[in-house]
């Protein structure tokens, strides 16, 4: 499945569709709408744990939705009286594990604990068709590891439970690659999984699943901004923490940048940091983000890895917010994909209107 909320652009969804992917994971009734009417056919999966009662009954008999996730006895029985009973769901409980291996934890908000889960999955076990586990290890995952340990989990709430399981869900997580984060290879990831999915004691016919959101996203897309004014090292830009750079301004996340000048700026880089466009003092990236230190106002620069979590995190507060898109047929930035490793290619853009 891909995890829309990362960026539920059409354009992005068509892509991915028409390179083999047929499930979506999404969050909220208006993703499961935006999926169905930008691909008819797709099948979405409900994967968040605390939906609306409405949400539930129009995504079941609007939109054909099948499979839920739920962490609580109380989400079951409103999934029960959503869907009016019935008796063809895929429901996957969602376990609380460790956000120790993330850059993003998603450790708090969703999943039951160890303890709690043996009620659930006996009951939810009752009323579903197909019994599933799912969890979250965190966005950004460094290590492999961080999947063996939630998989130990999901054995030791299989076993106390004593239920048949035929779904493993291993939720998002996989990383892409960023300034000072270069993830190990993700075959690493799917070895390590499809190892401890193997030695589960779930029937012979049980699937696994994933939820990737960041890494099937991330180096979709790319920010163009212009340097507005320049106060030493400070650059204001036209882009900022209300718009597609939340993460850099809220957790100093690094994207990588390119200064766009013809010809080419032979000064050497130095390390600035970025001012947004609203009034607002959080709206501050501090980077560092090394670009040439001829960098004036008036120039435009690329800030590459923003496919994920980048325009869909975009705003209109202060009257900002709105910018072009144009599709560029060009490698990203940075890549998990090219070569066996991760690869720093920086094309010429091949851009199109
Ligand atoms: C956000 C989210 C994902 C995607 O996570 P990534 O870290 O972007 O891969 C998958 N599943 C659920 C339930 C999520 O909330």
């Amino acid at each position: 499945m891909y995890a829309v909320k990362a960026n539920p652009s059409p354009d992005l969804l068509k892509v991915l569709w028409d390179n083999g992917i047929t499930h979506y994971d999404t969050a909220s009734i208006a993703e499961v709408r935006l999926v169905k009417a930008t691909l008819p056919e797709a099948t979405c999966c409900f994967m968040h744990p605390v939906k609306s009662e409405e949400a539930i009954a129009e995504a079941y008999f609007v939109h054909d939705v099948k499979t839920f996730s739920l962490d609580s006895m109380e989400e079951l029985a409103k999934i029960v009286r959503a869907t009016d009973g019935a008796t063809d769901l895929t429901l996957c409980a969602r376990l609380r594990v460790s956000s120790e291996y993330a850059k993003l934890s998603l450790g708090s908000k969703f999943g039951v604990g160890p303890g709690e889960s043996k009620e659930l999955l006996i009951a939810t076990r009752q009323v579903a068709d197909a019994l599933g586990i799912c969890f979250h290890v965190g966005s950004q995952t460094m290590s492999p590891d961080a999947y063996t340990n939630a998989m130990e989990r999901a054995r030791a709430a299989i076993v106390e439970a004593a239920v048949t399981v035929d779904v493993i869900d291993v939720g998002g997580g996989f990383p892409s690659a960023y300034p000072g984060m270069t993830p190990p290879p993700l075959e690493r990831f799917f070895e390590t999984i499809h190892r401890a999915f193997e030695s589960l004691p779930i029937s012979y016919s049980a699937e696994l699943w994933a939820e990737p959101g960041r890494s099937l996203s991330a180096e979709y897309a790319s920010v163009v901004v212009r340097v507005e004014r320049r106060r030493g090292t400070e650059l204001y830009i036209n882009d900022g923490a209300y718009g597609t750079l939340f993460d850099a301004a809220h957790i100093g996340w690094k994207y990588p940048v390119q200064l766009l000048r013809e010809p080419d700026s032979d000064a050497r880089d130095m390390d600035f940091a970025f001012w947004g466009p609203t009034c607002d003092d959080l709206d501050y990236m501090q980077g560092p983000f090394p670009l040439p230190a001829d960098t004036v106002a008036g120039d435009y620069f690329e800030i590459g890895m923003l496919g994920a979590y980048g325009s869909a995190m975009r705003t209109a507060f202060n009257g900002f917010g709105t910018g072009d898109t144009v599709v560029a047929s060009d490698e990203p930035m940075l890549s998990v994909y090219l070569d066996d490793e991760i690869a720093d290619v920086r094309t010429n853009n091949v851009v199109k209107l």
